[in-house]
């Protein structure tokens, strides 16, 4: 199933550890559905933003089990379908991504980015967004894009 022109729902579902945990991670419920569709079209303007290279998606929607099994907190906009974590490797590192998405915070109304060190980035959506800008590093949470 799409959820956009670019994105589908077994890429935002599919979870190393819901296979090897034996975790259904599909979500039932319309508004999961529908909230994971508005994701998937924030993601298509960041696809633009990032040149049309290739996106993957590292993690998207988290079922309650799959999110605790993981070591997340419960309020992980995940778990609404309204987080996604994603490289981009042919328009460059996360940090890169990261610069190039926040200036397009407020129209794409993105409420938390985070700068996950050297890893991958995280994009959620809330209603009332916050703007935030954060990085995560071994040392812990930072405002800003930390290199
Ligand atoms: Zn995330």
């Amino acid at each position: 199933m799409k959820l956009s022109e670019h994105f589908t729902l077994a890429e935002y579902t599919t979870s190393e550890t819901a296979a090897r945990r034996n975790i259904d991670n599909t979500p039932k419920e319309v508004l999961i559905i529908n909230n994971l569709k508005r994701m998937a079209g924030v993601m298509e303007e960041v696809r633009l933003i990032l040149g049309k290279h290739a996106i993957t998606v590292t993690s998207g929607y988290r079922c309650g089990e799959l999110n605790a099994a993981i070591g997340s907190k419960h309020t992980s906009a995940h778990v609404q379908g309204l987080a996604t974590d994603f490289i981009c490797p042919g328009y460059g590192v996360p940090y890169d991504v990261c610069k190039a998405l926040e200036p397009h915070m407020e129209r794409l109304g993105i409420d938390q980015l985070i700068y996950e060190y050297r890893r991958w980035v995280h994009l959620g959506l809330r209603d009332g967004p916050r703007y935030q800008v954060l990085t995560i590093n071994e040392k812990g949470t930072s405002a800003g894009i930390v290199l």
